[in-house]
């Protein structure tokens, strides 16, 4: 671990690799941008920062293009769609909007993409064939230190992709891609083509960032090897200065079974999947956060009704606070309240310590119930406990959300009665397990089912 502080004044400047835009993005990328959500909270509430957060769309490169093909939709209407939805998603788990969005194919970002290229190629570090240009790791003797890769510059066990015989060594990349029949195409100065998927995210984050080192850069730990290796080698070898001070990789979010969740393998979740099945957003950020990021989280159906209940005994104790009415204050409280605050903090600033903090929360949780059996919270107290749970959720987000949630309107009767169905549906085919999680999934909204030999009906709690 190493202190952190921004380099220049108060405003930390991040740029996080963004969704790749050919499909709407699951939970597994959630729960990168859950818990780089996390991180900028933590960087505001906690620690008195300023932000400038860059979050990027890759919105060109061969599954867009492809994926856009199949559709017959201009690449430009295709990404579109999945941009809202990852909005969408993103406001529905309570991300903070970051402070720019940029996406790849925007005028701007390609001129500096280019521009960067040039400067690659000025300086010795890129080559020509076959109209495209690549980079020739040869030239970067600190190839490989993210990643702890070996003197040549080759994860252990790595495919290397040889098949692209234009370049002149195996572990090179490709900067800018010569134009291909049918394929978006753009004319900066280097020729007709497209951009590499490591270039844009280097020319976006110094174009959006300014002067590099910037403070933070981050993504999924899928990322290290090689997108940013090579970010490394393309900034640095165009500026001469360092890229990035600090680095910040999120663990995988797996399936029950161990497998990672990815839109190429086809076994995903995505955020609403998980709505539709009648679980809320807030219980699912819930889950998200309460691994730490550098661990892997396997994502189990018991998880989020765990967090179901560790949602309703934070809430109910806040119930309870709203309901004192004995009048004065208690100095014991005053600084339970101010030891929590101080914990709280002290465990996120200690590498995102995520589990750490609830843990402090939870243990506020208990002794306020106690104090209150015990008559020992008044009026004043409760302002200086709420308070207290209010700084907290500006890092966690999750009262917020489930406050909104209770604000909603109720579960239409056509969605209960289409669960109750598909609950009989389950019962038939002798799936007692997928009938009990509708009927909890139910429950968990305010829907209580009750089974006769006329059938299920149902009654709001
Ligand atoms: P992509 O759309 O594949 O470019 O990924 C967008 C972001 O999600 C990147 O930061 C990835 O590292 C991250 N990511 C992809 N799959 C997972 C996963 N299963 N768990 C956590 N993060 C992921
Ligand atoms: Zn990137």
């Amino acid at each position: 671990m190493e202190p952190f502080a921004p380099a220049h004044g108060g405003v930390v400047r991040m740029y996080a690799c963004g969704l790749t835009v050919y499909a709407r993005g699951h939970i597994g990328n959630f729960r990168t941008f859950v818990a780089l959500d996390l991180l900028r909270r933590t960087l505001r509430h906690a620690a008195g920062f300023e932000m400038r957060q860059i979050v990027n769309f890759t919105d060109v490169d061969d599954k867009t293009i492809r994926a856009s093909r199949a559709a017959d939709e201009s690449l430009r209407a295709y990404t579109d769609r999945f941009i809202a939805a990852f909005h969408e998603d993103a406001d529905t788990l309570g991300i903070e909007s970051a402070e720019a969005y940029p996406r790849a194919t925007d005028e701007e970002n390609l001129r500096a993409m280019v521009d960067m290229v040039a400067a690659l190629e000025a300086r010795g570090h890129a080559y020509r064939s076959d109209g495209s240009v690549y980079f020739r790791i040869a030239t970067d003797a600190d190839y490989g230190r993210l990643a702890r890769l070996d003197h040549e510059g080759i994860l252990p066990g790595a495919r290397i992709d040889s098949d692209q015989y234009a370049k002149q060594d195996a572990r090179d990349f490709v900067l800018w891609k010569a134009s291909a029949p049918g394929e978006p195409a753009w004319d900066f100065g280097v020729g007709p083509g497209r951009p590499g998927w490591h270039i844009e995210c280097s020319a976006m984050a110094l174009r959006l960032l300014g002067e590099p080192p910037i403070d933070i850069h981050a993504g999924g730990v899928d990322l290290i090897f090689p997108h940013h290796e090579n970010e490394i080698s393309q900034s640095e070898g165009a500026t001469g200065a360092p890229f990035a001070r600090f680095w910040v990789h999120v663990e995988h979010l797996l399936l029950d079974k161990g497998d990672k969740m990815s839109k190429s393998e086809g076994n995903i979740l995505t955020v609403s999947d998980i709505l539709e099945r009648g679980h809320r957003a807030s219980a699912l950020r819930y889950v998200l956060l309460s691994t730490h990021y550098r661990k892997q989280l396997r994502f189990t159906w018991d998880s989020l009704a765990q967090a179901e209940e560790a949602l309703t005994r934070l809430m109910d104790c806040l119930a309870r606070l709203d309901g004192v009415t004995a009048t004065g204050s208690h100095p014991a409280i005053e600084s339970r309240a101010a030891a929590a605050r101080e914990a709280f903090g002290q465990m996120l600033q200690s590498d995102l310590n995520a589990p750490g903090a609830l843990g402090v929360v939870f243990e506020l949780v208990r002794d306020v119930h106690a104090a209150i059996d015990a008559g020992e919270v008044g009026a004043g107290d409760a302002a200086v406990l709420r308070a207290a749970f209010d700084y907290f959720d500006s890092v966690l987000g999750v009262i917020a959300l489930r406050r909104a949630e209770e604000d909603a309107p109720p579960l239409p009767v056509e969605e209960i009665e289409r669960l109750i169905a598909e609950r009989r549906d389950a019962r038939r085919r002798r799936d007692y397990a997928a009938a009990d999680r509708i009927r909890a999934d139910l429950e968990a909204r305010g829907i209580a089912l009750e089974d006769s030999a006329a059938g299920t009906r149902w009654k709001r709690a």
